[in-house]
């Protein structure tokens, strides 16, 4: 790891209002950043045009604002950002570390859909590029609520996309250029992205960058087993009693309850809550939240 302050993030894809699961990954990194001291920042990860919703990053500061979730410093547009990306993309493309990828999703679906090598039969006008990733590429890191992870990178995801065919960003390149020039040294998320996290550590080892530490949530599942914010039952987080919300969530993080005095106010909550904060006591498993409360959790 690396001196540096203290320093979390939250960092949405705006698609939609904010959900209870979403809510829940911003409260626990916001937790674990202000109990260390250090700050957090929230950037809109904006670089999927196709999939932005009119308006919903500012509704979901809104409700981050509503819940008491303070955070330090400007807010960060990933789409605004794209000549920090491309001048990744060609230091890794200059290096030999990254490939103009020609094959289809067809072609690759043929070969179990892993890409190790080109199968591509013609080239296109638009090709992706990749990350090489060298063979026997094994990652390992501690999570700070899995414990140690491995992952093959190449055997189980294969040489992965960094500028889609259609010439949009991939999210693995962006975050890891993002999180590195944020100085970002919290990375607390929901556990949907744990398999990502060593494409991360690779990216990063790639280009000369910190590691930062990581720890995954679990993710509220409907009663269908739908990742909440994903579930088209799921409703938007209910701004309008803050406390109630945040009680459960903080229940859903495997956390000892307050005592009264801590629920008088959304400030007292979350002072009190800073301070007795545990990410020890976060469980792995996914937990599943009766439609009924799927607003306030
Ligand atoms: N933008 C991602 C999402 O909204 C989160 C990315 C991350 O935390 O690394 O699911």
């Amino acid at each position: 790891m690396f001196n540096s302050t203290p320093c979390g993030r939250f960092a949405p894809s705006p698609t939609g209002p904010l959900h209870a699961g979403s809510l829940l990954a911003a409260l626990g990194s916001w937790l674990q950043a202000r109990q260390r001291g250090g700050q957090w920042r929230v950037r809109v990860e904006d670089v999927d045009l196709t999939r932005e919703v009119a308006g919903a990053a500012q509704d979901q500061l809104r409700t981050l604002a509503a819940f008491g979730l303070q955070h330090d410093g400007e807010i960060a547009y990933q789409s605004r950002r794209s000549g920090l990306y491309q001048a990744v993309l060609d230091q890794l493309l200059g290096r030999g570390l990254a490939f103009e990828c020609h094959c289809s999703r067809s072609e690759l679906a043929a070969v179990g859909g892993i890409h190790r090598h080109c199968v591509a039969t013609q080239p296109r006008p638009d090709p992706a590029i990749r990350l090489r990733v060298p063979a026997d590429c094994e990652i390992a890191f501690i999570d700070g609520v899995h414990g140690v992870i491995h992952q093959r990178v190449d055997l189980e995801v294969g040489d992965f996309v960094l500028r889609r065919s259609d010439g949009l960003w991939a999210y693995q390149l962006a975050v890891v250029v993002d999180d590195a020039a944020q100085g970002i040294t919290d990375v607390v998320r929901g556990s949907d992205l744990l398999e990502s996290t060593p494409r991360q550590i690779l990216l990063q080892r790639a280009l000369g960058l910190p590691t930062p530490n990581y720890a995954h949530l679990p993710l509220l599942l409907d009663t269908d087993g739908h990742k909440l914010s994903k579930s088209s039952a799921a409703l938007p987080v209910d701004t309008r009693n803050p406390l109630v919300t945040l009680t459960r969530l903080w229940a859903c993080l495997g956390q000892v309850a307050l005592p009264p005095s801590a629920t008088t106010s959304v400030a007292e909550f979350l002072h009190t809550a800073t301070a007795c904060f545990d990410l020890n006591a976060v469980p792995r498993q996914s937990i599943t939240v009766s439609a009924a409360m799927h607003n306030t959790i």
